[in-house]
């Protein structure tokens, strides 16, 4: 695997790649990595002759300070991992040149509400922030196709959006949410959770699939209410818990108002905020 650092390296070796006639997979991360990011890797590779991965704590998507400076960073590790599924190529920019003074990476295009619902009510500017950094990754690295992480779908239906609007020939896929074989979705944050909110973390996929198991018995808004009334647990405090349409994020009334039907949820357990969300209905696979 070559690893680089400053954005003219890359792209010089990204365009050798291009001549020879190779497609580009991209694989943006923050780090600490775990089988959730690797998956994305391996699908990655399996389509592309050239697969690029990044590492880069974005300061730019953190609304929270403390966050940002106790986001996990386990680079060597993330090394061997990256070698172990043929990753090709790591993008390891420092913040500079990311951001180049003088550059103006403002994003402007019409996000419909997204940014503000879900995860962009408790975390205002998140999305700003995340869009900003895919699309200037996304200029840099300029590849045939990007992977994203059902994990985090609000993310992905966003820049599924931002790709659309601004009309960039991308193809955007997203890779399932792996999880610990107990049901915890895998996340760079589950490391820093202490002994015991581990051990009753796996609780949050435990609701979202008895939602899933009740969902020919209630309505929408009946189990987001029994939803958060089980997650009330020690040291839980879940955020929301909201059953939408997988499309446009916006609640539905009735399991017949769609036919892509996602149960997404936010919990803090102590001083960690972990997101989950399961599909529970979807027809076609919605991209
Ligand atoms: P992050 O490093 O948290 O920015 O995540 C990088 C990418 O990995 C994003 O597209 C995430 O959605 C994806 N990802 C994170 N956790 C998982 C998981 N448990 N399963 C699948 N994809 C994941």
């Amino acid at each position: 695997m070559l690893l680089f650092k400053k954005v003219a390296d890359l792209q010089d070796y990204l365009q050798s790649v291009r001549k020879k006639g190779q497609s580009i997979g991209f694989v943006p991360t923050m780090g600490a990595l775990h089988e959730g990011h690797l998956s994305l890797f391996r699908r990655a590779k399996s389509q592309h002759g050239c697969v690029v991965g990044s590492i880069f704590v974005n300061p730019t998507q953190f609304n929270d300070a403390r966050d940002l400076e106790k986001y996990p960073r386990t680079t060597e590790q993330d090394i061997l991992m990256l070698n172990g599924v043929k990753c090709d190529v790591l993008f390891m920019p420092p913040a500079n040149e990311v951001y180049p003074p003088g550059l103006d990476t403002t994003l402007r295009f019409d996000w419909g509400g997204l940014d503000r619902i879900l995860e962009g009510e408790f975390r205002p500017g998140h999305f700003e922030g995340m869009a900003q950094v895919v699309k200037r990754l996304l200029d840099i690295v300029r590849p045939n196709a990007l992977y994203l992480g059902q994990k985090d779908l609000q993310q992905f239906i966003i820049v599924r959006r931002m790709i659309g609007q601004l009309g960039l020939d991308i193809d955007l896929v997203r890779c399932p949410i792996v999880r610990e074989t107990d049901g915890l979705a895998m996340s760079s944050r589950n490391r820093r959770l202490p002994a015991a909110h581990r051990a009753a973390a796996p609780k949050i996929y435990d609701v979202l699939r008895a939602c899933h198991r009740q969902m020919d018995r209630h309505c929408p808004e009946e189990l987001e209410a029994w939803a958060l009334a089980e997650l009330q647990q020690p040291d839980f405090r879940p955020e929301y818990f909201r059953i939408v349409d997988g499309y446009r994020l916006q609640p539905i009334k009735s399991f017949a108002d769609s036919d892509f039907v996602v149960s997404c949820t936010a919990v803090w357990l102590g001083d960690i905020r972990l997101i989950d969300n399961l599909i529970l209905r979807e027809k076609v696979k919605a991209h």
